[in-house]
């Protein structure tokens, strides 16, 4: 095998980690080039030693100078800020890891896919947010787009070597959540520390209370338009307890090609770094008689009003999907804070998205401005400094 060069944005988080852990597992077929994190300087520049990266990027500029520190005399560059995370992400690479968590990763998922290779995107909020702006990127430089998120991977593999035009559904599966039999009265009383609580993914903070209030299948629903045009109509949601069935795709005929593996982002993560290759992974193979039963139901939108929003977002299309992400992640920052209470996230995203209506982005830099002002517009409505 030729060795391959990968950059992982968000190296320390969740994404990031699982990632690290397939490549140290063949450490001689990779050569690391760029690794950032937010703002843990020695868990960054710790990876970046490991892995003998090129660069290393602190978001936080404030912690360049213990970057720095801790990779003296390591011959690893160290960089920080915004303009460090894109000077990284544009080096040459042949796959790019998107794995920053929100927005914060549009401009270094961007500056990547300028550079025309393959990029692993995790981000979904990125592609939410830029939607049109991110897929013409896309198309300009020759760039591949090779979603990880588990759902949208496991429909691209079961898109493989088949027309879109024949599809009759894609249906993204849902844990529902650790709330997902809660009544809506518990729901009132939802905590930070029961919301990060995800019955069978390890993931960070902020997507696994997406997880709970179901704004992360509203934003997938998103990424699933984006990366399989087949028309909105087409996507449908089901909620799908044990988390096994990672998507399916309907065909004309009626035949439906789902995929299954463990709850496990190293499966996902691995069909797009190998791909159109396989490579293996440490996971336990799938024990269907041991997991005895695959359940399904309908979401409740009631309860859960999350996906529902993000279907009317995605169908004014335009800046709507990008107010949407912007106002739920000031949501999800206040929910943690303890600012705000678990249902009102829903709520002030639904408020912010009738009170601000910008006109369609069609650059980066429109995107950047919409997320903006979206956020201030929140924070104003949640009443926050
Ligand atoms: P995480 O919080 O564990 O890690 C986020 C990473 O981004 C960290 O390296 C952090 O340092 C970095 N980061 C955070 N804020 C930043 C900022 N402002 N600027 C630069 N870097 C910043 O999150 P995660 O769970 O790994 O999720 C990452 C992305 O992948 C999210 O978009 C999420 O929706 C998506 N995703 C995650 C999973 C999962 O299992 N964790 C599954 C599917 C999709
Ligand atoms: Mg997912």
């Amino acid at each position: 095998m030729t060795v391959r060069s990968i950059s992982v944005l968000g190296a320390t988080g969740s994404i990031g980690a699982s990632t690290l852990d397939l490549v140290r597992r063949e450490k001689g077929n990779w050569r690391v080039v760029a690794l950032t994190a937010n703002s843990n300087a020695a868990a960054l520049a710790a990876l970046a030693r490991e892995f003998s990266a090129e660069v290393a990027v602190i978001a936080d500029a404030a912690r360049l100078p213990e970057l720095r520190d801790a990779l003296a005399g390591s011959g690893i560059a160290a960089l920080g800020g915004a303009e460090g995370l894109i000077e990284a992400a544009s080096r040459p690479a042949d796959i790019t890891v998107a794995g920053i968590v929100g927005c914060a990763g549009l401009a270094p998922t961007m500056a990547a896919i300028e550079q025309g290779g393959m990029i692993a995107l995790a981000n979904k909020e990125a592609l939410v947010s830029a939607g049109e702006v991110m897929t013409a990127a896309v198309a300009r430089h020759g760039a591949t787009l090779l979603p990880i998120d588990s759902e949208h991977n496991a429909i691209f593999q079961c898109l493989a070597a088949n027309d879109l035009a024949s599809v009759r559904w894609i249906t993204l599966t849902a844990s529902g959540g650790p709330f997902r039999d809660w009544p809506m009265e518990r729901l009132i009383t939802a905590t930070p520390a029961e919301a990060v609580k995800h019955p069978n993914w390890d993931m960070g903070a902020k997507i696994s209370v997406d997880s709970a209030t179901m704004f992360n299948k509203g934003l997938e629903l998103i990424e699933a338009a984006h990366l399989f045009p087949v028309g909105l109509d087409r996507l449908r949601i089901i909620v799908h307890p044990q988390s096994i069935v990672h998507s399916m795709v309907e065909y004309r005929d009626g035949s439906t090609l789902a995929q299954l593996g463990p709850s496990d982002m190293r499966v996902p993560i691995a069909s797009a770094l190998a791909w159109p290759a396989r490579m293996d992974t440490p996971c336990d193979p799938l024990d269907l008689a041991a997991i005895g039963e695959l359940t399904f139901r309908a979401p409740d939108e009631t309860r859960f009003p999350a996906t529902r929003l993000a279907r009317e977002a995605a169908e004014a299309g335009g800046a709507a999907p990008a107010v949407l992400n912007a106002a739920n992640e000031i949501a999800v920052e206040a929910f943690l804070a303890g600012q705000i209470g678990f249902t009102r996230i829903a709520a002030y995203v639904a408020d912010v998205l009738s009170c601000y209506a910008p006109s369609a982005p069609t650059s980066l830099d429109d995107v950047v401005a919409v997320d903006a002002e979206a956020r201030r517009r929140a924070r104003s409505l949640m009443e926050l400094a």
